[in-house]
């Protein structure tokens, strides 16, 4: 029997991805065309949910030593999260090097194995699965499974493979990166303005380095590294700055453009997109990873359930209808965000208003929430609950029988779904008997007041039903879990 799904690309949605579907049973591989990670470290951290996500799997605190974020904007508009009723910093300064090292030991934990040297160049779709074709270290070869989930990166093989049309706006502007050291750069940790159009930002990256990102109007949109040379990036530092950080070094430089683009469909019969592969933009909102990272959190135990044959129908179709519209907010948001970042004098009333906006607890709440992840709510049908399709905040605890008090989090490890309820033992244990191969039942109090008296989640922490007024919790079972078992 072919195996579940081949991931292509082990980058941080491509591990993500597989450690998920290993969590829910499936039988994954993943291919890299590079021999070893890169090291690189493009993004630095993540946002406030998909910390929480990490925390839903036990990876958080294996992070070791990081640090959370000190700084709520939205295209350096400051917005002050301390006034927030929860916290929406994220993780800030963590080299994406260190996310990936993270997750590729999960998933080698899970015992995923990931094939490097292993460049995907073609596949077709036969009718129970996907036969995919790679050149690896000994030459042209052929692996097969049910699915195959492109997680290959924003120029993504399989995307163009499977004729998903990948549209979106054309570069205008170009943006220098660097990471620097030995230069006495002071930190911009959320960016300046220079008169005239330019922005300049630094990050203290921990290790000596400073991660600095310049914007000058004169600067022609190019891609990519090996063009680039320092003395360019240090000029233009200076002529925005009037510092001078010529006598610095530099470990990793690249030009960057705010060309986006975003995939059409995210699923097209037995092939999927996910990370970059199905949405990519400018860094400036610093949120490719978490954004990516959420996809394979949402795709991982849908597509587990189609493999494994008990999913409900349309429910891998969910995936597209949840996931999509968020790429195309991302890609929104970067938007407004490089403009209010990046343009001149011209933009100031703009930015005068949102200055005032943010002011406003509801205003500041909305667009932190954009930035953070921490609004994302699924459609998941008719209800009144607040709470029905956002998160359960992950760090609400639950006192168990014998005064045991568990997070919410905790209860997310294995990636099944999850009904808490606040009453009878046995009569929760009753209600979800049908789904107990797929659905875990606890029963507790809440240790502070506000918590729903029962309620389902997803595997990734969303919320499909509550009590006492979400109806037939066998409805809401039967409409995320499947048929019940006898
Ligand atoms: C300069 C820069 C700075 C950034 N800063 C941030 C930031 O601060 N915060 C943030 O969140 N994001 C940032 N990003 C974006 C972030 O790096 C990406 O969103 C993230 O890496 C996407 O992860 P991914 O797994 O989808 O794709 P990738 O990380 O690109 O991984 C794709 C993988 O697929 C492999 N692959 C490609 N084609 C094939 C093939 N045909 N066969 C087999 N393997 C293949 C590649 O080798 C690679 O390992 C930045 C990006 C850049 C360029």
């Amino acid at each position: 029997m072919a195996k579940g799904a081949i991931v292509v690309g082990a980058g941080p949605v491509g591990l993500m991805l597989a450690g998920e579907l290993r969590l829910g049973g499936v039988d994954v591989v993943v291919y890299d065309k590079l021999p070893a990670p890169s090291g690189e470290s493009r993004g630095l951290g993540f946002t406030s949910r998909t910390a929480e996500v990490l925390d839903q799997r036990g990876l958080l605190t294996e992070l070791g030593d990081f640090r959370w974020g000190q700084h709520g904007h939205f295209g350096g508009v400051r917005i002050d999260f301390t006034l927030l009723e929860e916290s929406h910093f994220g993780v800030m300064g963590l080299p994406q090097s260190r996310t990936e090292q993270l997750l590729g030991d999960w998933v080698a934990r899970l015992g995923v194995p990931v094939h490097r040297g292993c460049e995907v160049t073609g596949f077709e779709e036969t009718d129970d699965g996907v036969l995919v074709r790679y050149d690896g270290p000994e030459g042209p070869s052929e692996d097969s499974a049910r699915y195959l989930i492109g997680c290959d990166g924003g120029r993504s093989t399989v995307r163009r493979l499977a004729g998903i049309a990948f549209t979106g706006d054309a570069a205008t502007r170009g943006m220098y990166l660097a990471d620097v050291t030995g230069a006495g750069i002071r930190p911009r940790p959320i960016g300046e303005r220079v008169e005239g159009g330019g922005m300049v930002l630094s990050v203290g990256l921990g290790d000596g380095y400073d991660r600095i990102v310049i914007h000058e109007p004169g600067i022609r949109p190019h891609h990519g590294e090996g063009t680039l040379t320092f003395t360019e990036v240090a000029d233009a530092w200076q002529r925005l700055t009037g510092e001078s950080i010529h006598h610095g070094q530099t470990r990793w430089m690249t030009a960057l453009t705010n060309a986006t683009g975003l995939a059409e469909r995210y699923r097209s019969g037995r092939v999927l997109l996910a990370g970059d592969a199905a949405h990519d933009h400018a860094p400036l909102g610093a949120q490719g990873v978490s954004v990516g990272l959420q996809d394979a959190v949402n795709l991982g135990w849908k597509l587990a359930a189609t493999i494994n044959g008990w999913a409900p129908e349309g429910l891998l179709d969910t995936y597209h209808a949840e996931r999509h519209p968020l790429g195309e907010q991302l890609l929104r948001n970067v938007h407004a965000q490089s403009l209010l970042y990046l343009s001149g004098q011209e933009m100031e009333p703009l930015r005068a208003v949102m200055r005032e906006l943010v002011q406003i607890p509801d205003a500041a709440r909305y667009l932190a929430g954009q930035v953070s992840g921490l609004h994302i709510r699924y459609d998941v049908g008719a209800g009144e609950h607040p709470l029905l399709g956002l998160r359960l905040p992950p760090q609400r605890e639950l006192v168990r029988a014998g005064g045991t008090a568990v997070r919410v989090a905790d209860l997310l490890h294995g990636a099944r779904g999850v009904l808490i309820s606040t009453g009878d033992p046995a009569t929760a244990e009753k209600t979800a008997a049908g789904w107990s191969d797929r659905v875990d039942v606890v029963t507790g109090t809440w240790s502070e007041d506000g918590g729903p008296e029962a309620v389902l989640l997803r595997p990734d922490g969303h919320v499909v039903w509550t009590a006492p007024d979400g109806g037939e919790p066998h409805d809401a079972l039967t409409r995320w879990f499947g048929t019940a078992t006898t």
